[in-house]
């Protein structure tokens, strides 16, 4: 028998103890990633929600950001929810002129781009690879995906109303982002598929 995957969460800045929990319940170790010897020690890293700004700050100032982009390079998976799909973005619209991003992900996002009426919402939506049954995401100050690359695959888009359509989940590779938060709703589904795609890797 394998041991199970490590899966680092990036603990710079967001909702760290959320995937913490979520990781666990889907039979992953766990370990929080301050450091460039955390992050070397781990098999796979998930970037929180949080505030997209803020993490890029902190992961230059503590010379992680690079370290981070080297290990998305030679192969480390990465999942990241909303703040995290930012930082797992080439592209940014609406970002901080100074905001920059571990990459890797051939999409363009729109910060904040459900606009303030609609600044948080709960939608069901169905998602590729993960059964059939809607999984309900919350969406809070989220990022959409504006255009994706012909190598991501797109696992969920918004399915009613005036954002019908809108990219909200997406895959490349190694590389896996949701705008929603799946670590806040008890649904682990989108963690399994995760840990799925590390535990392939290895
Ligand atoms: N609006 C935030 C940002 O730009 C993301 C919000 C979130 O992660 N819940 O980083």
């Amino acid at each position: 028998m394998t041991s199970p995957p490590l899966i680092g969460v990036l603990a710079l800045q967001g909702d760290v103890r959320e995937h913490e929990s979520a990781l666990s319940a889907v039979g992953a170790e766990v370990k929080r990633v301050r450091s460039l010897v955390d992050l070397a020690s781990v098999d796979a890293l998930v970037i929180p929600g949080g505030e997209s700004t803020t993490m890029s700050k902190l992961a230059l100032s503590d010379g992680l950001m690079e370290p981070l982009r080297e290990a998305r390079r030679s192969g480390m998976p990465m999942y990241g929810s909303c703040a995290g799909m930012i930082m797992l973005a080439d592209r940014v619209t609406d970002a901080r002129p100074d905001q920059e991003t571990i990459g890797g992900l051939d999409i363009t996002v729109r910060r904040n781009a459900f606009g303030r009426q609609v600044d948080s919402f709960e939608t069901d939506i169905g998602i590729v690879g993960v059964g059939n049954d809607p999984v309900h995401a919350v969406f809070i100050r989220a990022p959409w995906v504006e255009s994706a690359g012909p190598e991501v695959e797109v696992l969920g888009t918004i399915e009613n109303g005036d954002d019908a359509g809108t990219i909200v989940a997406v895959r490349q590779g190694l590389l896996l982002a949701t705008s929603f938060h799946p670590e806040l709703t008890g649904d682990h589904r989108i963690h399994t598929m995760f840990a799925e795609i590390v535990r392939r890797s290895r």
